[in-house]
């Protein structure tokens, strides 16, 4: 195949964004079709429901944002969100106790999910390369089973289908692409999926910090323990631009989402510590409460396709979906961009064709997939129906074990905490983990004494109001 000319991008979410920029630098025209009407302004839209709960964007997906956007972090600082050091910006109970607060190796922006969609898109669209057919439903592909040719497209309101011709489309629509009924009405067989379902739903709320911690305070985290083998429960609150914290309580199958605020309130008191309930008490709500049960780890596997046909890309959540827990989606979109980007850098769509550039796509939603899938195969009630050999093979109960290790590890040694959050963080493939020096520091590095309460600074303790012997009193670990 030839470089393509001419790219039509299905769905303007972050993928689809971040994919029409990279293409623009290659091609001489881009379009996207996106379904809503895209806001002008950090808002809310039907198209993207999970919105409303809380995100992280990585440093790698960060990182990767900053190159293709200079200026980008600086903005989102400018608008409040807020550079999350991890550890030192982290108070966080993890399943095998509280973690140190470690000087910061990686960090994560965190704000709501319309203000960083809107200032990545206002850059993106700045530079004036690329058309945005808004109000725009994709409906079907053009084309036969060897050459995607275009797309057909209506108003979102109905109407008659028009073509939009194209040769290369890329498919980000994502967790509710229509791709498989796409390719079968070309005459191709299904492609290949996998899901881990731990039946993960999110119950979130927004509120207002109390004065004076709205700048400065932690992010705290209270996660749940897979191995009590209950239903895991989770909460988290997570500092926004605008002096608000965004609560969200987290649940695996089996233990059911708060809908109203008395449950709420209940829900965040039965956590492993009460943490995420005292600082509820000392805020504001300001929302109602929403939920989400998108938590499902999907993988497609078009590169497995006996037959792909040229003109066609796969990536971001139509791609493969991860459970949110693990804030992995975004920065995983984000270095599908930045592969996107040196495959056409290096030879357009060279020897191999968009076969090949899918495959480059592919391999990078591996390690997310693998992380994600391992942790949630060990929830109670959780569904694994994967082909993957890593998540049902003979070797899992070794990998748990190791994982396990690991983690236990991890929140008291400093340079093996550094290690395993630059591989949590996407920054450091999931292969360093295996690396002998690495192995030989699990057994080297400084063990820290167990934290038995919260590791607060004084003065975060003084902001909310809140007192030592208060937060300690209940959830302290043996
Ligand atoms: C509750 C929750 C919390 C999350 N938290 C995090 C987190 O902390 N960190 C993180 O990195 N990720 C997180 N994620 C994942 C993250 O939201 C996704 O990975 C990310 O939004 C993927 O972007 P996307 O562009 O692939 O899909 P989307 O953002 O879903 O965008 C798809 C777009 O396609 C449009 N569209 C759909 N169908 C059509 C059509 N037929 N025609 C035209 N347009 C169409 C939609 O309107 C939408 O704009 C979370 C997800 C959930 C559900």
């Amino acid at each position: 195949m030839t470089t393509p000319t001419r790219a039509v991008v299905l769905g303007g979410g972050w993928a689809g964004m971040l994919t029409a920029h990279v293409l623009a630098r290659h091609l001489e025209s881009v379009t996207v079709v996106e379904r809503d009407i895209l806001p002008d302004g950090p808002h809310h839209r039907k198209g993207q429901p999970q919105a409303r709960h809380v995100h992280v964007l990585w440093s790698s997906g960060a990182g990767i944002v900053e190159n293709l956007l200079p200026g980008t972090a600086e903005r989102l600082l400018a608008a409040g969100a807020r550079r999350i050091g991890f550890q030192s910006d982290l108070v966080t109970l993890t399943a095998w106790g509280w973690q140190y607060r470690f000087p910061a190796t990686a960090y994560a922006m965190m704000c709501t999910r319309p203000l960083l969609d809107w200032v990545v898109r206002d850059a993106i669209l700045a530079g004036g390369r690329i058309e945005v057919e808004h109000g725009t439903e994709a409906v079907e592909l053009a084309g036969d089973r060897s050459r995607v040719t275009g797309v057909r497209v209506r108003d979102a309101g109905g109407g008659e289908p028009r073509l939009l011709e194209a040769d290369l489309v890329v498919d980000a629509t994502g967790r509710a692409s229509r791709l498989g009924h796409w390719l079968a009405a070309l005459g191709l067989p299904a492609v290949e999926q996998d899901v881990v379902d731990a039946g993960i739903g999110y119950a979130t709320r927004m509120f207002k910090a109390p004065e004076g911690a709205d700048g400065n305070f932690p992010a705290v985290q209270v996660a749940a323990d897979p191995l009590t083998r209950q239903p895991g429960r989770f909460g988290v609150v997570y500092p926004q631009e605008g002096g608000r914290w965004l609560v969200t309580l987290t649940s695996t199958r089996g233990a059911p989402l708060p809908t109203d605020e008395d449950e709420f309130t209940g829900y965040a008191k039965v956590l492993r510590h009460s943490i995420v309930s005292e600082l509820m008490s000392v805020a504001e709500p300001i929302s109602p409460i929403f939920q989400s049960h998108s938590g499902a780890n999907r993988r497609m596997y078009p590169e497995r396709m006996p037959q792909w046909p040229e003109g066609l890309l796969i990536l971001g959540d139509s791609l493969a979906a991860f459970n949110p827990v693990y804030g992995h989606g975004m920065s995983s979109a984000a270095r599908a961009a930045e592969a996107l980007d040196k495959e056409l850098a290096r030879d357009g769509f060279g020897e191999g064709g968009t076969r090949q550039v899918q495959r480059a796509l592919s391999e990078v939603v591996d390690d997310p997939w693998i992380m994600a899938g391992l942790n949630d195969i060990q929830y109670v009630n959780c569904r694994n129906l994967s082909s993957d050999p890593r998540l049902t093979g003979p070797d899992v109960a070794e990998r748990l074990k190791f994982s396990d290790f690991l983690s236990g590890k991890s929140i008291r040694s400093p340079k093996v905490c550094e290690v395993t959050t630059s591989v949590l963080s996407l920054n450091a493939p999931q292969k360093a983990l295996g690396d002998s020096r690495f192995l030989s520091l699990l057994h080297t590095d400084t063990s820290h004494p167990k934290l038995v309460e919260p590791p607060f600074h004084p003065e975060e303790l003084e902001m909310v109001g809140l007192k030592p012997s208060g937060i300690a009193a209940k959830g302290a670990l043996s």
